[in-house]
């Protein structure tokens, strides 16, 4: 399941860098996650880095973006893959 961030988020920023997978970005009013590119961190970390981080405990599970491990575990590959992709051609450029 994608995580999502509330409007209780104060904006500290310490949630983004710590994203694996770039997931999380400035919004219209606060930070935003991605639910495309969020896993809970499979394939990274035991543990949601964000989460973790979050001051003010404002990123639960989004019961809209309902997903099993297995899914999840799916997602991570696809990024993976992408990102492998996307390094590939940037070397080819060089
Ligand atoms: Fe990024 Fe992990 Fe937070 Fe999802 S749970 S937004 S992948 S840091
Ligand atoms: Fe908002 Fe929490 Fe991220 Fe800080 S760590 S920007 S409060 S979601």
């Amino acid at each position: 399941m994608a995580l999502t961030i509330l409007d209780t988020c104060i904006n500290c920023d310490v949630c983004e860098p710590a994203c694996p997978n770039q997931a999380i970005s400035m919004g219209a009013d606060h930070s935003v996650i991605d639910p495309d590119k969020c896993t809970e961190c499979m394939g990274h970390f035991d543990e949601p880095q964000c989460v973790q981080l979050c001051p003010v405990d404002c990123i639960p599970q989004d019961p809209a973006h309902a997903e099993s491990a297995e899914q999840l575990l799916a997602k991570y590959q696809r990024l993976q893959a992408a990102a492998n992709t996307e390094q590939n051609a940037s070397c080819e450029k060089r």
